[in-house]
Parts: C-alpha cells; sequence; structure tokens
C-alpha cells in the first residue's frame, strides 16, 4: 500500500499498539495524546494469549513475560468457599495461560516502542476535541481544546478510551453509558507464601452480587525488575453512588469486611493506611453501530468499552490494532475498503464479547439480589459439563468468537515454567 498520513487520537493500549503496527507497514503516523507527561500508572489486568499472541507480533511479549505473573487458573468461590467457577487455561493447550500484568508495563512496552520509531510523530499535551473534513488535500483535520489545528490525515484511528468525546459526533454511536457498578481497586506486596495452592492464579470471592473481591497476581511492575517484591491487585466491586459512603464509613471498617469475606486478604489490606491509596475505576458499555466511517476509525475502548468481568479490554484493543494492519495491508489501494474489511472482521468476535459481558456482569456485580444464588448453582453445572467448560475457558482465553463456536487462531507460548515470576 502506498504510505498513508495517519494520525491517531490517543496514546492508551489501542492508539500506542495502532501506531506501531501501521508505522511498522510503512505508513507515516502522529500520535496525539491529551496527558502532557504519560507515565505507567494503573491497576493490575490480565493479559490473555490473544494480548500475549498481538504483543507477540510486535516483538514486545518478552518484555511484558519477564514482569508479570504467570496465571494457569481462574477460581472463583462462594463466602461458605464453594466454587462456582473453576476454568484452567490448559484445558485448551498446554501452552496458553494468562498473565497478570501491572497495567504500567504494558504501557512502558508500548510508549517506549512508539517513542523509538523514527516514523511516529508524538504530541502529547494535545486534546482532540473535533474532526473536521478538508478538501484540499482531501482529508480529515483535527481541532485541539486550544482551538489549534492539526492535519489533514487520509485517516484518523480513534483510540481515546470509553470516554470518547469524538465518538459522540458521529453517526455511529448507539450507546455509550457508565455502568452503575465499578471497582475499588489497590496494588500492594504479594506475600502469600510461594507455595501456597492459590498464588498462580485469579482468585475470586463473592457473597450475592454486592460483595466481590478479586486478588490478581500482577507480577513485578514497570521499570526494572530486579530486587522488586511480587505484586498482587486487589478489586472490590462498588457502586457507583456509595462511594462517599464507603469514605464515610472509613478504611477499618471495610477492611473488616473484605477480611470477613476473604482471610487471605489480610496482608494486602495492611499496606493500605490511607483511603487515598485505594483508587476506584467506572465501567462504561459502550454499543457502536459501526466502527468505522469512510476514513476514520474507532479501536479499543472508545469502540466497544465493558465492564472488566471477562478481563478482556486491552486484550480487544491489541486485537484491534493488528486486525487493522492486516485491513489495509489486504486492501492496498482504498482506505473505506479496508476499513469496512476491518469492521467485518472485528464483527464476530467483539459481538460475543459485548454480549457476553453485558449477559454476565450483573450475575455479579447488580441490584438484581436473586441472580447471586441462581448463578451459585448454575455455574458450577456449567462448569462440570465437559463441552460448556471448555467455551467457558476459551472465552477466559480471548479467542471465542460468534456464537461462541468460532475461535481465533493463537499462538501457545510455549515456555519453560520458570518464566514468568508466577509461574
Ligand atoms: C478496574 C479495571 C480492570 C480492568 N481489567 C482488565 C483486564 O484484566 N484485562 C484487560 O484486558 N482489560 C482490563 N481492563 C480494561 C482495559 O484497561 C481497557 O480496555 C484498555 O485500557 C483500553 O485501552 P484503550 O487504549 O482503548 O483506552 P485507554 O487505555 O483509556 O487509553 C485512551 C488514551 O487516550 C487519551 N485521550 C483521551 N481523550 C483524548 C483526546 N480527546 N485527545 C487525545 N488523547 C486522548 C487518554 O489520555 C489515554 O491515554 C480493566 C479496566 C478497569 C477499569
Amino acid at each position: 500500500m502506498r504510505p498513508l498520513d495517519v494520525g491517531i487520537i490517543g496514546g492508551g493500549t489501542a492508539g500506542c499498539a495502532a501506531a506501531l503496527v501501521l508505522a511498522r507497514q510503512g505508513h507515516r503516523v502522529t500520535l496525539y495524546e491529551r496527558v502532557p507527561d504519560p507515565g505507567p500508572v494503573g491497576a493490575g489486568i490480565s493479559l490473555q494469549p490473544t494480548g500475549q499472541h498481538v504483543l507477540h507480533r510486535l516483538r514486545l511479549l518478552d518484555h511484558v513475560l519477564a514482569r508479570g505473573a504467570r496465571i494457569d487458573r481462574l477460581l472463583c468461590e462462594t463466602a461458605s468457599r464453594r466454587t462456582i467457577v473453576s476454568l484452567a487455561y490448559r484445558t485448551c493447550g498446554e501452552g496458553y495461560f494468562g498473565l497478570g500484568l501491572h497495567r504500567g508495563v504494558l504501557f512502558e512496552a508500548l510508549w517506549g516502542a512508539v517513542l523509538a520509531t523514527s516514523s511516529i510523530t508524538v504530541r502529547t499535551g494535545v486534546e482532540i476535541v473535533d474532526l473536521e473534513r478538508t478538501r484540499v488535500p482531501r482529508g480529515r483535520g483535527l481541532v485541539d481544546r486550544e482551538g489549534g489545528r492539526h492535519g489533514p490525515h487520509e485517516l484518523v484511528v480513534v483510540a481515546d478510551g470509553a470516554r470518547s468525546q469524538l465518538r459522540d459526533d458521529t453517526s455511529t454511536s448507539k450507546r455509550a453509558v457508565p455502568y452503575p457498578w465499578g471497582a475499588l481497586w489497590f496494588v500492594g506486596r504479594d506475600e502469600r507464601p510461594r507455595d501456597d495452592a492459590r498464588t498462580p492464579l485469579l482468585h475470586q470471592v463473592c457473597d450475592g452480587t454486592q460483595r466481590f473481591l478479586g486478588m490478581l497476581p500482577t507480577g513485578l511492575g514497570p521499570g526494572p525488575i530486579e530486587g522488586k517484591p511480587p505484586l498482587v491487585s486487589l478489586f472490590w466491586s462498588i457502586r457507583t453512588d456509595t462511594r462517599e459512603a464507603w469514605r464515610r464509613r472509613g478504611l477499618t471498617a471495610w477492611k473488616d469486611e473484605v477480611r470477613a469475606l476473604a482471610p487471605e486478604a489480610d496482608g494486602v489490606l495492611a499496606q493500605i493506611e490511607d483511603e487515598a491509596q485505594v483508587l476506584f475505576a467506572g465501567y462504561h458499555d459502550v454499543v457502536m453501530h459501526r466502527w468505522a466511517t469512510r476514513d476514520v476509525v474507532y479501536l479499543g475502548d472508545a469502540a466497544h468499552a465493558t465492564s472488566p468481568q471477562l478481563g478482556q479490554g486491552a486484550n480487544l484493543a491489541l486485537w484491534d490494532a493488528m486486525e487493522l494492519g492486516d485491513a489495509l495491508a489486504t486492501e492496498p489501494r482504498d482506505v473505506a475498503a479496508a476499513l469496512g474489511r476491518y469492521s467485518r472482521a472485528r464483527e464476530q468476535h467483539l459481538a460475543y464479547y459485548q454480549v457476553t459481558t453485558r449477559w454476565l456482569t450483573p450475575f455479579f456485580q447488580s441490584d438484581a439480589t436473586w441472580l447471586g444464588p441462581l448463578r451459585d448453582v448454575a455455574m458450577p453445572l456449567l462448569c462440570s459439563v465437559p463441552f460448556t467448560a471448555r467455551m467457558m475457558t476459551r472465552s477466559m482465553l480471548g479467542v471465542a468468537s460468534g456464537l461462541g463456536f468460532g475461535q481465533l487462531e493463537v499462538d501457545e507460548v510455549v515456555r519453560p515454567r520458570g518464566l514468568g515470576i508466577g509461574a
């Protein structure tokens, strides 16, 4: 394809990955990021085999493997320690695992590679608020918050996250609403015994639909790895409109409540001395009629944010970037045709995860208390049937598609178990 002039809005997972994919195909890329000095912030995320596959193609996988915690299993239990969900990655192949990762590690891998790529121009501290059509040359101009104009670009990639303001200006937006529930999170040292069988798993404990704890081994965090203790991320479900009441109740009462549900969280809770150490993350539910117009394409959370119940958001964002590159490589003469191809390529995979996440989330976080007992009966049954257990495991891997029977092809990262600190 002749080199395109591409503008990418947002330097998160989707934007950075798209910048790298397109620059490596020979396109000239300008990346606009609103934060003046982006840094490696955030909590733990699960990097699934799909995300690992894309990072492998970008030659960035070794960086995250060295700093991640290998996750072999998801275990979700009731307060009385009855198993609700138990899924092992290896059901789908010995080489598959999840990687518990500090979000900052993913950021530093992607952002570092962006800065090191000479064909990517990075413009930080620039918040794009509008897209406009230009006639000569034909393309899309970008307008920033100060009224400055940028471009025009032949292709614009909008990857400005779940709260995208640019999505609203188009006919593409269908629904973009905040979810009433979110999560409190804290990243601390993982002081649980290394031989504790619970360590290499994402462990969740829930009581009804209103009390839900997650503990995700999170690896070593960003920066140098020598001499660092392993980290764990603690997530606690909370209704968004009760955050003020949570603050008024005080840390001690909250810690007691968490400890009563999951005594093994005690070591992490002991590291929290001030409520300011506990951060809040809200969720959004974004649905679009289509992910692309003739010369604008929406990737990542801007296009399809969901609750993180299935732990797929960053993985979907990475896969978007890879598919966009593949679509442009397959339709070398026509941007509109390439974007049409991209949308078709993403349809089945995104539909599966959007529908499944929307359907599943209320069973774990919602006001519908009757869903809790139903979940506690139905989920163990589904896990005990090999066919449904395998479908659920494929969903966890990130490879399920369409009605759940389709499957993306991803490499097994076959490595000695000594790699990754959770191994
Ligand atoms: C509590 C929680 C747990 C999660 N756990 C997981 C998990 O386990 N696994 C997983 O895969 N995903 C998880 N996710 C989801 C994952 O973090 C997101 O899906 C992913 O980060 C989306 O990447 P993105 O690039 O689309 O958006 P973002 O990461 O939000 O990046 C958007 C970027 O655009 C910039 N920007 C915004 N507006 C503008 C503008 N107007 N102009 C210029 N720049 C702009 C922002 O500063 C930001 O850098 C979780 C999310 C939450 C909240």
